[in-house]
């Protein structure tokens, strides 16, 4: 990957739409001032992507701060990419429909960047597509995508959907480099999206990550970053501490060589630290 990458650099989806290769994750930042202050934070920084989805019920306050941050002239709205999610409670094609609106008026939107289907919900995630194909031809959406899809729900998905997901966000750290998915995805011009990058923390004190990280004077959390944009992933990690938005943020002036890259390749051994997409009963 490029050295000449920056914060507001993006990666063309498939669609033409421009997504950051780097964003805010807020799973688990609380609704109200916890995540206004967060979001407001990284986006004074530098940020241009926020992920946020109905399921962690901060949309409001996502909406709060990026109309906050809109009126301080730190931003402005076509400059950012928001992202949410469809929840599966919602799936099937007239309460997605529903769902999304919901998350729009929340967000205090009247367009999103990216809608996802958020799990691959059996038997019903193919009507839930139809519903985001609805939105996306009205405009309502720049681009529509898929979460925790595996190779074989996107083959199933395909069979049908009349336009192809523009991005697949997984759970995808040095522990699960979900190689063979990622190269699915290459195949079909699905841009990867890492969910979890960091191992939810779990990843921060790795012994090779952290050689890694000192022969590059960075941190351990900045070298797995690194890593997921060498590999041509979009990457979301989560933090609602501002020194921690800002370390992550700084991945755009050191590159990975060769051998860092093929050290971290030994680590992975399918382990995950979310749930399993073809197991879950949520
Ligand atoms: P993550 O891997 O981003 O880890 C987040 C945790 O790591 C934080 O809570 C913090 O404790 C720690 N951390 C972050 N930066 C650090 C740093 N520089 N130094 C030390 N510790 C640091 O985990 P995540 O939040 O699960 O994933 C990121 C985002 O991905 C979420 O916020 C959400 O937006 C998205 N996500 C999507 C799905 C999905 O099903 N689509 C599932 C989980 C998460």
């Amino acid at each position: 990957m490029s050295n000449e990458l920056k914060l507001n650099s993006k990666v063309t989806l498939n669609n033409g739409v421009q997504m950051p290769w780097l964003g805010l994750g807020v799973f688990l930042a609380k609704e109200g001032t916890e995540v206004v202050q967060t979001v407001k934070a990284a986006l004074k920084y530098g940020y241009l992507s926020i992920d946020t989805a109905a399921a962690y019920n901060n949309e409001e306050g996502v909406g709060r701060a990026i109309a906050e941050s809109i009126a301080e002239g730190t931003v402005a709205r076509e400059d950012i990419f928001v992202t949410s999610k469809v929840w599966n409670s919602n799936q099937g094609y007239d309460s997605t429909l529903a769902a999304f609106n919901e998350s729009l008026y929340k967000l205090n939107l009247d367009y999103l960047d990216l809608y996802l289907v958020h799990w691959p919900v059996k038997g019903k995630y193919k009507e839930t597509w139809r519903a985001l194909e609805k939105v996306y031809a009205e405009g309502k959406v720049k681009a529509i995508g898929v979460s925790n899809f595996q190779v074989h729900h996107l083959d199933d998905l395909l069979q049908d959907a009349t336009v192809v997901p523009a991005v697949n966000q997984i759970e995808l750290h040095p522990l699960l480099a979900q190689q063979q998915l990622r190269d699915y995805c290459k195949s079909k011009n699905i841009q990867v999206e890492a969910w979890s990058p960091l191992g939810q923390g779990n990843l921060l004190d790795h012994e090779l990550l952290k050689k890694i990280a000192a022969k590059h004077g960075k941190t351990t959390a900045q070298i797995i970053l690194r890593w997921d944009i060498e590999l041509g992933v979009v990457t979301i990690p989560k933090s609602v501490k501002e020194h921690r938005i800002i370390e992550n943020a700084n991945i755009f002036d050191f590159q990975l060589d060769a051998e860092d890259i093929a050290a971290i390749a030994t680590l992975n051994e399918n382990k995950r630290f979310g749930s399993d997409p073809d197991n879950f009963n949520f």
